[in-house]
């Protein structure tokens, strides 16, 4: 195949277009193909001539705008005729799957881009000592919220070191962030067993650099890092605040990006808001591409639970899977968690899963879960009642005084007592920016400084919070 891939870009680019358009307008324009690609251009199958000019008068600069949005790159569409074998329609764009999940087979057509992406591989899962053999796309339940980073991940996985380097997977503790990042691994390693593939938490790189300096087998350490063909480095927000380990990880990324070798990075944030992190080192692990894992959705969830239920050799009601993921939602380490807990404790104590037994069972769980996870809905509710302002003036655009203040308020709790970013509290106050995220906590603090009531008053909005969320 050849080495230019764009065909993610390509799929995430109609999966756009198609909630875009009417199913109508989408469905009709839409039976095209992605064929291949070289350097700059993406060649699109379409079924004839009548087409091609319709879609290059009406479509094109759409969609080369759409790609460049999400490749970063300026790329542009050839269309070229070729008569069509089946048709194709906005359906396959949607509901979850695994990319292997055979009853999920893709309809069978001539197109190139299906086969690579969603058919079944024929490779042995070779162990690698340093990942985890559970961690492969088979077992990757893949919905709208991973389908963009699942289908890249699976492009490097076959051409590793081309068109994604380096990927820089973020979001979330429990996301998959760790999971993605080894399925690429295993599958590479599974195609191609010469593949030199070192997979290490930034913790380890740290701890290996630091040894290698005591014992002063710096040269070592350097061969190892720098020979190899993929570099797999997780949770890379640990090198924050990490000045002389910065300057050995930009050496390190500069050697292997000139030999085009694969890397790949997971970190629990975009790379821009690492505070501690110097600034070359972020545009280079910000140089390729960034895919951003969000919380799976409740048909995701729903997906997750029955498939991860299989794996356990355990048949599990609807009703039972629906109860579980309409009460956690937070992330699939979560899910994974209550699940266990709930087939230990039934084969335990000899009984069936049904509904009630899961309302016990998980309880406690639950409301652990809904305590530490606080979401910006809560925040903005309780906000919303605390001074008598809209949910919707909390998040538009009015900058009347006593609209402002709230929604400051509102967003330093944000900040205080969740983990979400100042990206994503931004965007559930109607689209902000960060900076103005920041700007209200900082105005926040100063009137703290200076009015006493303001902290009960804050203290007492976020006791609210917190009952509210656990109900
Ligand atoms: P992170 O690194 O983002 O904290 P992990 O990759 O460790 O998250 O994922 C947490 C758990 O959830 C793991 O057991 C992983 O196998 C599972 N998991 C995550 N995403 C998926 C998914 N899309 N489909 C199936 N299992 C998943
Ligand atoms: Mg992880």
């Amino acid at each position: 195949m050849d080495a230019w891939d764009y065909s993610p870009f390509w799929i995430e680019a109609m999966k756009q277009l198609a909630e875009e358009l009417s199913e109508q307008e989408f469905s009709m324009w839409f039976s095209i193909d992605y064929d291949s690609a070289t350097q700059n251009t993406i060649n699109i199958r379409v079924p004839s001539a009548f087409f091609r000019d319709q879609l290059a008068k009406n479509y094109q600069a759409r969609i080369e705008k759409k790609l460049y949005e999400i490749s970063g790159k300026q790329l542009s569409i050839d269309f070229v005729v070729v008569k069509p074998a089946t048709d194709e329609n906005a359906a396959k764009y949607h509901s979850p799957k695994t990319l292997d999940s055979s009853q999920d087979e893709p309809r069978k057509t001539n197109s190139q881009s299906d086969k690579n992406l969603i058919a079944k591989e024929p490779t042995q899962p070779v162990k690698h000592p340093q990942m985890n053999l559970n961690h492969t796309f088979e077992n990757y339940v893949i919905g709208e919220n991973n389908s963009f980073a699942a289908n890249a991940a699976l492009a490097i996985a076959k051409n590793p070191g081309k068109a994604y380097n380096p990927f820089l997977v973020y979001g979330g503790v429990g996301l998959g962030k760790t999971h993605l990042m080894q399925a690429i691994g295993n599958r590479a390693f599974g195609l191609n067993q010469k593949l030199k593939i070192i997979c290490v938490s930034a913790e380890t790189f740290t701890n290996d650099f630091i040894e290698a300096l005591n014992a002063q087998k710096l040269s070592a350490f350097k061969n190892r890092y720098r020979s190899v063909d993929m570099l797999l480095i997780d949770d890379i927000h640990f090198f924050d605040k990490k000045e002389s380990l910065q300057e050995e990880v930009f050496y390190t990324f500069n050697a292997l990006y000139d030999a085009g070798k694969q890397m790949v990075f997971t970190c629990d944030r975009p790379a821009s808001e690492l505070k501690n992190l110097n600034d070359r080192l972020r545009s280079r692990f910000e140089r390729g591409i960034k895919v951003d894992l969000q919380p799976p959705s409740y048909e995701m969830r729903f997906a997750i639970i029955k498939r991860k239920a299989e794996g356990l050799n355990t048949t599990i009601s609807d009703d039972v899977i629906d109860f579980i993921a309409r009460n956690i939602s937070t992330n699939i380490r979560d899910i994974e968690s209550a699940l266990t807990t709930l087939v230990a404790f039934t084969e335990l104590s000899n009984k069936k899963i049904d509904l009630k037994t899961t309302e016990q069972v998980l309880k406690d769980s639950i409301n652990q879960i809904k305590h530490s996870n606080v979401t910006i809905d809560h925040i903005i509710r309780a906000i919303s009642d605390h001074f008598r302002v809209s949910s919707n003036d909390l998040k538009g655009k009015k900058r009347n005084k006593n609209i402002v203040f709230p929604r400051q308020v509102a967003m330093f709790i944000a900040r205080d007592i969740t983990e979400y970013s100042t990206t994503e509290i931004g965007l559930e106050f109607g689209g902000r920016d960060h900076t103005t995220v920041m700007h209200s906590c900082q105005k926040t603090e100063e009137r703290l400084k200076i009015d006493p009531t303001l902290d009960i008053t804050i203290q007492k909005i976020i006791q609210v919070i917190k009952d509210g969320s656990k109900a």
